[in-house]
C-alpha cells in the first residue's frame, strides 16, 4: 500500500497480533518508521519490500520508533551501516539490553506479583524477558524525541506523546497531509492493551497504564485526521467514534469489576483477574493482569474502590461511600 508519502511494508510476527507494519518515507532522507520483529522471515520480507520501491537496507538513513515492543524495534540491529535511531528516551534500555535493566524489571514484577497474591507458577517473568530479547535487537538510540519535536528529514512531522500501551509510546502527526502514524495506540480491528511497566526511576511509584492510555486516546480526539497509519491492521479514519467506543467499553468493564467487588467483598488483584478473564488468564497472564490492575487503578481514580494491605497482600474493595 502506498499513499502520498508513506510506503507500507508488512512482515509477519510470532505474536498473536499477527503482521506488523513499517513505513518508509522518502524525502530529504530515507526514513523507516518502526522496525518489525527480529526474525529471518521479517528481515527477508523487509528487503523484498524495499526492493519494490528500489531501495536497499543500506539506503535507510534513519529509523524512527513508535515504542519499544519487540515487534516494532526488532530489526534495528540488522542494519550493518547503523542508521540513526530516534525514539522516546524509554526505548533506550530495551535496545541496550543491559543485565541491570532486566534484573530491575524482574524485581519489579516479582515484588508486585507477591503483593497481588499471584501464585508462583504464574510468575514466569524470566521467560517473558527471554522471549522479548529473542525478538528484539541490541542496538543504540541516538536521539531522544519528546512532545512537539519535528522529526528531521520528514517535513512537518511532529511528535505526540501517547503513553499507556507502552511508557515509551509516541505517535507522529503530519498536519499538512492529515496523516498520523499511530503505532499501537489505536487499532481498528482490535482494542489495544495498556501494559504495566516498571517506573522510569527505580523506587518511584509505578505507572498507571490504563489511566495514561485513556488520556492518550482523549488527546487524539483533538486532531482532525484523514488517515491513521497503525502498527497492525488496516489504515483507517473516523477515529472519534472508535475512541468513544473504546473508552465506553473500558468503563463498562470497570463497572463490572466494581459490581463483583461489591457482591464478593475484598479480593486480591490476582483473584479479580481469574474472575474477569476466566478463559484467558492462564494463557495470557501478563496481559490479563495488566488489564485487571488497569481497571482497579481506574476505579481507584474515580474514588470507587480502595486497597488495603494485610500481611503484605493487597485487597481491593468498594470505598466506604460507595458501599450502600
Ligand atoms: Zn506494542
Amino acid at each position: 500500500m502506498s499513499n502520498q508519502s508513506f510506503h507500507q511494508i508488512t512482515v509477519p510476527t510470532p505474536y498473536a497480533v499477527g503482521d506488523v507494519h513499517m513505513y518508509v518515507y522518502r524525502g530529504e532522507s530515507v526514513s523507516l518508521i518502526d522496525a518489525g520483529v527480529n526474525t529471518d522471515t521479517a528481515w527477508d520480507q523487509l528487503v523484498v519490500g524495499l526492493k519494490e520501491i528500489n531501495l536497499k537496507p543500506s539506503d535507510i538513513e534513519q529509523i524512527i520508533l513508535t515504542h519499544h515492543h519487540p515487534d516494532h524495534i526488532g530489526l534495528t540491529g540488522r542494519f550493518e551501516h547503523e542508521p540513526i535511531i530516534y525514539g522516546h528516551k524509554l526505548v533506550e534500555p530495551w535496545l541496550n539490553q543491559s543485565n541491570q535493566f532486566f534484573d530491575q524489571y524482574l524485581d519489579f514484577f516479582n515484588g508486585l506479583y507477591e503483593k497481588w497474591g499471584v501464585p508462583h507458577h504464574f510468575r514466569n517473568i524470566e521467560k517473558t524477558i527471554a522471549v522479548t530479547k529473542k525478538y528484539s535487537s541490541k542496538s543504540e538510540l541516538h536521539h531522544y524525541l519528546v512532545e512537539g519535536d519535528v522529526i528531521e528529514g520528514i517535513p512537518g512531522m511532529r511528535v505526540i506523546e501517547t503513553p499507556g500501551h507502552a511508557q515509551s509510546h509516541l505517535s507522529f502527526w503530519d498536519e499538512k497531509n492529515r496523516q498520523m502514524i499511530v503505532g499501537d495506540v489505536l487499532l481498528k480491528h482490535i482494542s489495544s492493551n495498556p501494559l504495566l511497566e516498571p517506573p522510569k526511576n527505580q523506587g518511584d511509584a509505578r505507572p498507571k497504564p490504563l489511566l495514561e492510555y485513556r488520556n492518550s486516546l482523549e488527546k487524539l480526539l483533538d486532531y482532525d485526521v484523514d488517515q491513521f497509519l497503525p502498527g497492525h491492521g488496516k489504515p483507517f479514519r473516523e477515529h472519534k467514534e472508535l475512541i468513544e467506543r473504546r473508552l465506553e467499553k473500558q468503563s463498562k468493564r470497570a463497572e463490572n469489576v466494581f459490581a463483583y467487588l461489591k457482591e464478593k467483598g475484598p479480593k486480591t488483584p490476582y483473584e479479580i483477574c481469574t474472575w474477569l478473564f476466566a478463559r484467558q488468564y492462564e494463557t495470557q497472564f501478563g496481559l490479563t493482569m495488566s488489564e485487571t490492575i488497569g481497571q482497579l487503578d481506574y476505579l481507584e481514580s474515580i474514588g470507587a474502590v480502595s486497597s488495603v494491605e494485610t500481611d503484605g497482600i493487597s485487597y481491593y474493595a468498594p470505598s466506604m461511600i460507595h458501599q450502600k
